[in-house]
């Protein structure tokens, strides 16, 4: 719900601000303030020097201003004071003019009533691409990658909840937003040490982003597999194991429609296939195509890091799981959302608070992730079918390489030798890329 700078509310009672929150994201600082009831604001930019006034009429402060961190890119700092009697004045000392926004939002099963208030700097300079790792020129499918490296396969890892959101909690208070924050962090570690892989982190840090817009961050940095993560919850305290999703055909094909519906998105979906065409019926037919196989290759992602954590620990559900998740319904980025444990399971919780443990999950997601990348290499190429050593035929056999390839596996696949297969390709050392193409020589 968007409201309006000056809200009228017909509340006789004096409100009072019982909590206000400061989170930081790579995009905007959102303010929240918690009240007893809805409340009239106003908001005021003052400059020399740069500040935003937010006046809230008939209200009362009973708690204290937080601290904002200092690497806030537009917030130094929060003072207030009663004015008038019975208003409160809250000034933001600012780093620079902002663009202010704000909504307010009713309760919830988690909050009561909240003003929200996005701060955005006024030149634009905090656009989220910057907080980006990797893509200095995104949108050229291969022209990613770290410098130095070559084009890399994009894991895009999504640690669910966030800011605001603090997904389930525990009995011993552990929340899901922190679980999956720090296990996020481990699969990118991970992740960014196998040659040819590079992750992006949807969110790194204590805020939220949208569902939609986790997607979104996904597809624009042109992700080949978007990995959710999460702790499940469930009123039996016994229930334990982790489970895996991906979205079901339904939720998908409703997605289609929805997609379709918004041809500005559908323009750039699959290099080559261009659903702006005013053919609806191929529209859909490509539509579904596309999304029946995203979700294909999503099932196989999901079944081989559903095996992997099995191997770790209890598993929830022997099969894959699916589910209308919003957040797994890029059309073109196959998707899976991981339930790492339950966090409701007193035992579970303890061990989704471990170091170890957490980095075992992300092992455990990591082993599936490349057995996945194994059998589908990314970048739309086809591994060379022959079996090995058949040879023969004359014709010339290329393989694509896989995450986890080495040189001397290849060569020993393929029955030649090292020296052989780097005379063909003109290698000087054993470097390869995942995507990289190589000729296979005959036998020798
Ligand atoms: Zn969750």
């Amino acid at each position: 719900m968007l409201l309006a700078v000056s809200v009228q509310c017909v509340c006789a009672e004096q409100a009072s601000v019982q909590g206000t929150r400061v989170w930081t994201d790579p995009e905007k600082t959102r303010l929240v303030f918690e009240t007893s009831s809805a409340i009239t604001h106003r908001i005021f930019p003052l400059d020399e020097p740069d500040r935003l006034v937010i006046d809230l009429d008939d209200a009362t402060m009973q708690s204290n201003l937080p601290k904002v961190d200092l690497g806030d890119p537009v917030l130094v700092g929060l003072r207030g004071g009663v004015r008038g009697g019975s208003h409160l004045r809250i000034v933001l000392d600012l780093k620079q003019p902002v663009r202010a926004k704000s909504f307010a939002l009713s309760p919830n099963e988690r909050y009561g009533h909240r003003l929200i208030i996005d701060l955005t700097p006024k030149d634009g300079s905090s656009v989220r691409r910057v907080a980006l790792p990797s893509f200095p020129n995104s949108g050229v499918r291969n022209g990613g990658g770290r410098p130095g490296r070559g084009p890399a396969v994009i894991v895009a890892i999504d640690a669910g909840h966030g800011g605001e959101d603090p997904g389930a909690i525990g009995t011993a208070g552990t929340l899901e937003k922190d679980v999956t924050l720090a296990i996020a962090r481990e699969l990118a570690k991970l992740i960014d040490r196998e040659p040819g892989l590079d992750a992006l982190m949807i969110r790194d840090g204590d805020y939220y982003v949208g569902l939609r817009e986790r997607i979104a961050i996904a597809r624009e940095g042109r992700a080949d597999l978007f990995v959710s993560i999460h702790a499940d919850a469930f009123s039996n305290a016994k229930a334990k194991g982790s489970s895996v999703y991906t979205l079901s055909y339904g939720g998908a094909s409703s997605e289609a429609a929805k997609w379709l519906a918004s041809r500005e998105n559908s323009a750039d979906l699959i290099g080559g296939v261009d659903l702006s065409t005013n053919d609806d019926l191929l529209a859909t037919v490509l539509m579904d195509m596309t999304q029946n196989a995203t979700i294909e290759h999503s099932t196989e992602a999901a079944t081989m890091v559903l095996a992997n954590l099995g191997r770790l620990g209890a598993v929830h559900r022997g099969d894959v799981q699916r589910g209308g998740f919003a957040v797994l319904k890029a059309p073109d980025v196959p998707s899976i959302l991981v339930e790492t444990a339950f966090i409701s399971n007193p035992e579970e919780e303890k061990r989704l608070r471990d170091r170890g443990h957490q980095r075992e999950l992300a092992e455990a997601i990591l082993a599936g992730v490349l057995g996945y990348f194994r059998k589908y290499p990314p970048h739309g190429m086809l591994v060379d079918a022959s079996p090995q050593g058949g040879g023969g035929g004359g014709g010339a056999r290329e393989y694509v390489i896989g995450p986890g390839d080495t040189l001397s596996g290849i060569a020993k696949q393929h029955s030649v030798s090292i020296s052989a297969l780097r005379a063909r390709n003109g290698l000087n050392d054993d470097m390869i890329r995942v995507g990289q193409v190589l000729a296979i020589p005959e036998d020798s």
